[in-house]
């Protein structure tokens, strides 16, 4: 049994494993580790008190795939329920003919299949944040009236910052029966146009599984993702007989062809069907983490790092 899982799933590690030595599939693991994630008060860029969009609101996109089955259920646009993981589980565990909710469907559907929900999503410390944020690109008059249909297009421009103010929690597992599972969850990128949807949600951008290769999961500017079709593009150089690093490299490098000017950053995290697993940033000092059966505490590992085109004017996250 492995999991493997972004940094800041540290704080979900030991409950994805107990998941597992309980018994528990793979798919348990990981909604168990992400949950914690997005319970996280101090993880901005996941559930609870994630940065909200340019509006002031929360909207939280998360995906989980089972590979066994290649069902998933996934959720974009999530307002007033933080385990969003939990809610796209649901999508495939009630058979639901459908693999994606988006806004108000998603939180009709989270409130018919019992999701929890919680009254406040941001904390005051947030909400300044992003008063400040707007007040630095001179609309704190407009963060203050928000007047109906005023134009946001220029503002979300100025004000989104993904290099610095994004981020995504990424969990994969492979459980005793060698069934793969990963999952994504994120706010997404801090300020967003309302209704913008990363790749988190979006099965073949920020997320694939298939217990017979393998399993990927992306973090990052997702546009990069969608349009590159990372995750599902990792899994297929795997299934065309490429090793788990010669695949990994080889979506990242497919990066190199996105014209445009949105081009930033980029992490994955994959893992093969034999428990081998590798982790890959655009940006120096980036870790992952891992832990399996055995080992009593996860370990840190330093991703390898895949240099990409930088065409984005901010600054590159700290
Ligand atoms: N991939 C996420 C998104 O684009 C954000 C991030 O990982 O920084 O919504």
């Amino acid at each position: 049994m492995l999991i493997v899982a972004s940094h800041n799933g540290a704080i979900g590690m030991r409950q994805a494993k107990a998941a597992l030595e309980g018994g528990g599939s793979a798919m348990d693991a990981v909604e168990a580790g992400t949950r914690l994630v997005e319970a996280n008060p101090a993880e901005h860029s996941v559930g609870y008190n994630g940065y909200p969009n340019i509006l002031g609101e929360l909207e939280l996109d998360a995906s989980i795939m089972d590979g066994r089955t290649l069902n998933s259920g996934a959720v974009a646009l999530l307002r007033g329920y933080p385990y969003a993981i939990s809610v796209a589980r649901q999508i495939l565990e009630r058979k639901l003919p459908h693999v994606l909710l988006a806004g108000e469907g998603a939180e009709r559907f989270a409130r018919e299949t019992g999701a929890e929900k919680r009254g406040e999503m941001l904390s005051d410390d947030i909400r300044q944040m992003w008063q400040a944020r707007l007040a630095t690109v001179g609309a704190a008059q407009w963060a203050a009236s928000q007047p109906a249909d005023a134009p946001l297009l220029d503002l979300v421009k100025l004000a989104t910052d993904p290099q610095r103010v994004a981020g995504t929690v990424n969990f994969l597992a492979i459980d005793s029966a060698g069934n793969i599972c990963s999952g994504v969850s994120t706010s997404g990128w801090a300020w967003k146009y309302p209704g913008r949807i990363g790749d988190s949600p979006i099965i073949g951008a920020g997320n694939y599984a298939d217990n017979r290769y393998g399993a990927c999961c992306c973090m990052g500017m997702g546009e990069m993702a969608i349009r590159a079709g990372t995750a599902r593009s990792v899994v297929l150089y795997m299934r065309m007989g490429m090793s788990l690093d010669e695949a990994a490299h080889t979506a990242m490098r497919d990066l190199h062809d996105l014209g445009g000017e949105y081009i930033g950053h980029m992490s994955l995290l994959a893992l093969d069907r034999h428990g081998e697993h590798i982790g890959l940033a655009s940006e120096a000092g980036r870790k992952y983490i891992y832990q399996t059966g055995d080992m009593p505490q996860y370990a840190e590992v330093e991703r390898g790092l895949v240099d990409l085109p930088r065409r984005w004017a901010g600054e590159p996250r700290g």
